[in-house]
């Protein structure tokens, strides 16, 4: 027989599947979900690349997923026709950690325990392959690549540091192609066993993967069998005056075998919105993208006419990327299907602007070819009405959660991606109408809860014509600038931009609804009660204090002036009509150094 080689693993997996076995109890069952997951993945990869290698199919076999149990011996198996794997690939891929789901599980693991977090986060990320080992002790992968004329068999246990692989000689195991993993399970989890309960998982946990999935039934139908005629029935037929002979039956059950298709196989955006309910949309982002909370918003359209596709977005509740990541984001969020043909997650960029990133959803269109690649995305006309159209649908879903009656929902929205929308100010100016009435800041009215533009436009001053805003650090310093004290006087409303980027993101708007944005700490703002009579006697006294005053800073300042702003500061420093306002000037230090 080949020989068994052992191998140990890398040191991460190790830490992973100690504590998968030691501490990640509840909610074991989602071991199916990622087993499945892998499974449907490994299947898309082979429909993928056989549009380009036709060859790889020649064997003739159905895309689709078997789930067969063994209840009596507490056995799993789950095989799948899909790419499977080389000797190579198992050993990179089942041996050591470069998955990036796994590796942001581990990072969260480690972020939770930091802030004295609890352990349960596995029902949040899934642990991908590992998790087969919170319910089994015992592992085999019977796995076979089209790229090897052998088919390998990983073999690992729970509480190992080391697994084995050996060339299968079993003529029996032999594939067609695909993968085949055998999960024998630990004496308190062999209820997993159970088909039934294996039917239950795959409906709540699976029921959108786009492969058949079967799973290994008792099913029973009746029949009629016949039965000696009933004595006393005979005598009352004879009183009837009838000799003939009634045979009798009876209704047994026939107990049998066979696989049952235990999914729904139609993608759901194929499906007509008025048809789908918002449980199942909400069920098939958490199965696609492996989350754990309920989107914010959904929407499912269809785009006819110049270009076909289908879609379905989505806003995640939170932001996993953290908000250091804006700027290149690498998300895979949006799912390009061409002709229900899964070809890549990762096209985002193609598909979106990098602000919008962090919307997740499928895009299935059918104008473009199956061999699509990124350089075509570039080029292409198609996908440049595609990304239009695609944009402006998420606006619409996101301007449907600032409406929305529950107004935590947008305060959730603008805690986790507000920022993604202020840099939309700044790189997408085609959309700053669709921006704009997004966009949310505090005010000297409004300190603690924020307020959007209409608002403030709502509560101008009927002689009012621009709409004030003040950059600073704080809403507290903000509040304490001697710039706002004649404002507030007059009763005005004054933004506070305490958000770095939020300045930059007003300077790029500019206006809304045609009132330009004034930072009223520069020197020449106007709030329309200009008393020249007054200003010129104040010159004539004081002129020669700020000359003196000018002569003593020296090159510390640029002016003095005799200010009508004040109402209790006896000065100010303000910024030069065109130079930087004092909070750009802070940033950009803090950029220079
Ligand atoms: P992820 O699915 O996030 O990549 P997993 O731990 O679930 O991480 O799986 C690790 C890798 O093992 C997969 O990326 C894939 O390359 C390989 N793999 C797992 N299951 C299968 C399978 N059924 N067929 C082919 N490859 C598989
Ligand atoms: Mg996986």
């Amino acid at each position: 027989a080949p020989p068994v080689e052992k191998y140990e693993y890398q040191a991460e997996v190790s830490r992973l599947m100690d504590l998968i076995v030691n501490s990640l109890y509840s909610n074991k069952e989602v071991f199916l979900r990622e087993l499945i997951s892998n499974a449907s993945d490994a299947l898309d990869k082979l429909r993928f690349m056989s549009v380009t290698d036709p060859e790889l199919l020649k064997d003739a076999v159905d895309f689709d997923i078997r789930i067969q149990t063994d209840k009596d011996n507490g056995i799993i198996k789950i095989t799948d026709t899909g790419i499977g794997m080389t000797r190579q690939e198992l050993v990179d891929c089942l041996g050591t950690i470069a998955q990036s789901g796994t590796a942001k599980f581990l990072k969260a693991l480690k972020d939770s325990k930091d802030a004295g977090g609890d352990n349960n986060l596995i029902g949040q990320f899934g642990v991908g392959f590992y998790s087969a080992f919170l319910v089994a002790d015992r592992v085999v992968v019977s796995t076979r690549s089209p790229k090897s004329d052998k088919q390998y068999v990983w073999e690992g246990e729970a509480n190992a540091s080391s697994y084995t692989i050996r060339e299968e000689t079993d003529p029996e195991k032999l594939l067609p192609r695909g993968t085949c993993l055998t999960l024998y399970l630990k004496r308190d989890d062999k209820g997993f066993a159970h088909p039934e309960r294996i039917q239950r998982l795959v409906k709540n946990y699976s029921q959108f993967v786009s492969f058949p999935i079967y799973t290994w039934q008792e099913k029973g139908f009746t029949k009629e069998v016949e039965v000696d005629e009933d004595p006393t029935e005979a005598t009352k037929n004879e009183q009837d005056g009838k000799t003939e002979k009634k045979k009798k039956t009876k209704t047994v059950v026939e107990k049998y075998w066979d696989w049952e298709l235990t999914n729904e196989t139609q993608p759901i955006w194929l499906r007509n919105p008025k048809e789908v309910s918002t449980v199942e949309y909400n069920e098939f982002y958490k199965n696609t993208f492996n989350e754990y909370l309920e989107p914010l918003a959904s929407s499912h359209f269809t785009t006819e006419g110049e270009v076909e596709f289908r879609s379905i977005l989505y806003v995640p509740a939170v932001s996993p990327m953290g908000k250091d990541d804006l700027v290149n984001p690498k998300t895979k969020n949006i799912r390009l299907y061409v002709k229900r043909v899964f070809i890549s997650d990762d096209f985002d960029g193609e598909l979106f602007p990098r602000y919008l990133s962090f919307v997740k959803g499928v895009v299935d269109s059918n104008d473009l070819p199956l061999n699509v690649s990124r350089e075509i995305l570039q080029e292409s006309r198609i996908v440049r009405i595609m990304r239009k159209r695609l944009v402006r649908k998420a606006f619409d879903m996101i301007l449907g959660i600032s409406m929305s009656e529950n107004r935590e929902d947008y305060e959730k929205f603008w805690d986790n991606f507000g920022k993604h929308l202020k840099l939309g100010c700044i790189e997408d100016r085609e959309n700053h109408k669709r921006i704009a009435p997004l966009l949310r800041f505090f005010s000297s009215q409004s300190e603690a809860e924020m307020i959007s533009l209409d608002e403030y436009v709502e509560n101008m001053k009927p002689d009012q014509k621009d709409i004030y805003y003040i950059a600073s650090d704080s809403v507290t310093s903000a509040k304490n600038t001697p710039f706002l004290e004649k404002i507030l006087e007059k009763d005005l409303e004054v933004l506070f931009l305490v958000d770095p980027i939020d300045e930059v993101a007003i300077q790029n708007l500019k206006s809304y609804k045609e009132k330009n944005f004034v930072d009223i700490s520069k020197e020449d703002l106007d709030l329309g009660d200009k008393n020249e009579e007054k200003e010129k006697e104040m010159k004539q006294e004081f002129g020669q204090t700020c000359d003196w005053i000018k002569k003593r800073l020296g090159d510390k300042v640029a002016n003095v002036q005799i200010s009508s702003r004040l109402s209790s500061s006896p000065c100010v420093l303000v910024s030069g009509k065109f130079g930087w306002s004092a909070n750009m000037e802070r940033l950009m230090k803090a950029q220079s150094v």
